[in-house]
């Protein structure tokens, strides 16, 4: 028997689901078109709404040759809801993400909307941070 491949932690997971949806920005709000160039400014001026889920994981379908990925929204400041896709996610990090949904499942008895936002928790935390150390190393001023 083939060995089955290793459980990723959850910081690789949310490095591979960050660098994915870092190639969605800049976005544009198709309705106001306000643009938000980057994921820090897109937590900052949106409104997130309702659970972010793995579509794959929602059908249980955890080894898809073609997985349709994850969702997350959010409501734009006029009220139009806007979507974060992992669609364009390589097949391969798509098994890695549903094989550590799977096996956390079962680990840590969440259900995989729980575990797919406790992902974008930290995608967000992580966004907010790099946007903060960026701010800081540059000679920009803060507005008061
Ligand atoms: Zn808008």
């Amino acid at each position: 028997m083939s060995k089955p491949p290793p459980i990723p932690t959850d910081d690789e997971i949310v490095d591979t689901i960050y660098r994915v949806v870092l190639d969605l920005f800049p976005k544009t709000c198709p309705n106001c078109g306000k643009r938000y160039p980057d994921l820090a400014s897109y937590i900052r001026g949106t409104r997130k709404i309702g659970p972010a889920y793995s579509l794959d994981a929602e059908m249980d379908s955890w080894r898809p040759s073609v997985p349709v990925g994850g969702i997350a929204m959010a409501n734009c400041a006029c009220g139009t809801t806007l979507a974060l896709t992992t669609e364009h996610m390589s097949v391969e990090d798509s098994h890695r993400v549903l094989n550590w949904v799977k096996a956390n499942m079962n680990k840590r008895g969440m259900s995989s909307e729980q575990l797919t936002g406790l992902i974008r928790e930290k995608i967000r935390e992580r966004a907010l941070k790099e946007a903060e150390t960026t701010a800081s190393s540059s000679s920009r001023t803060p507005r008061d």
